[in-house]
């Protein structure tokens, strides 16, 4: 299938690329890795007849790491997240996840602001991002707007960006936590059949903090604050473990398709869930 036609805009920056945005409405929507909008337009299930290419924006693009927050821009791509020593040194969870995302095909051009921006439940970076309580920087005519990522999505495809606003950075503070990002997928290359991260830190032989987020599993990414509750005092023992993947299985609502049936993605989930508790611990 080829796509409907559209007029193509390639603005050199943020200012040029909202005014588009503002003169054409829902008829215009912004183009950053385009994995993912291309084949939606291919297919006809998204209809653009004006597309901006944020290619030419530098000032949405690059890694900055100053006074322990990461700033990373829309544009920056899934490859240059894992390509990125100092980033690897101040949040090594970043590079794990991206690693699993796709295949190098796609994370040469796949970015971390059209990841999380598009709403895809089977997107991995949400839930990521929900996990390390980032903070997402949306600039509109208005002005910019900073919101958490735990507070950003809403349904499947439908986000508190406002259509008329463009995710320039996102933002969060570098990590001193054992962490992990466990993934099941049906072949190389597949979005989740279940996926978590999870953050946890120690104190002495206790867990003192830890943050749990899952992808795939709802129509949202979902943060269990019940599944780091019955974590938090402990050893990090069996029972805690178990109690921790019993309360983040009530806190998800996956739905059969092609990668299962509930029951399925449930037992699928709760291996998952507790890989990522164990080997988080490990590295606390
Ligand atoms: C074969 C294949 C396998 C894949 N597997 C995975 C996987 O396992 N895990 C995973 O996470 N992803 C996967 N993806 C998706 C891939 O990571 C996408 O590249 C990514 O989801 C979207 O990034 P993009 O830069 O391509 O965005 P685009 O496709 O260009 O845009 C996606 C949406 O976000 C909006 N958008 C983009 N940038 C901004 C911005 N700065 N501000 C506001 N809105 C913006 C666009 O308007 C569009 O609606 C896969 C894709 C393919 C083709």
């Amino acid at each position: 299938m080829i796509p409907a036609a559209f007029e193509y805009h390639r603005p050199s920056d943020i200012e040029g690329a909202l005014s588009v945005l503002a003169e054409h409405g829902d008829e215009a929507r912004v183009l950053a890795g385009g994995h993912s909008l291309i084949p939606m337009m291919k297919l006809r299930m998204a209809d653009v007849p004006h597309l901006i290419d944020l290619q030419d924006i530098a000032d949405l693009k690059g890694i900055t790491i100053a006074d322990g927050i990461i700033t990373i821009g829309a544009m920056t791509t899934q490859h240059e997240l894992i390509n990125h020593e100092a980033l690897f040194a101040a949040a090594p969870i970043i590079r794990e996840a991206a690693l699993q995302i796709a295949d190098p095909q796609v994370r040469y051009m796949g970015t971390i602001g059209g990841n999380v921006a598009n709403g895809d439940p089977g997107n991995d970076m949400p839930g990521l991002m929900q996990c390390l309580d980032a903070q997402f920087i949306l600039v509109g005519v208005d002005g910019t707007r900073k919101v958490p990522a735990r507070d950003f999505y809403e349904s499947a495809y439908m986000t508190n960006r406002d259509d008329e606003e463009i995710l320039t950075h996102i933002t969060f503070a570098s990590i001193d936590a054992g962490y992990a990002y466990e993934k099941q997928k049906r072949k190389i290359g597949d979005y989740a059949t279940a996926a978590c991260a999870a953050l946890v830190t120690k104190d002495g032989d206790k867990v003192a903090t830890a943050s749990i987020a899952m992808t795939n599993l709802s129509d949202v990414p979902v943060l269990s604050e019940a599944a780091a509750a019955a974590l938090i005092g402990t050893t990090c023992d069996t029972a805690a473990v178990k109690a921790a993947v019993a309360a983040a299985l009530e806190d998800i609502d996956p739905t059969e398709d092609n990668r299962g049936p509930v029951a399925f993605k449930m037992h699928v989930a709760g291996i998952i869930i507790s890989r990522a508790i164990a080997r988080a611990w490990s590295r606390a």
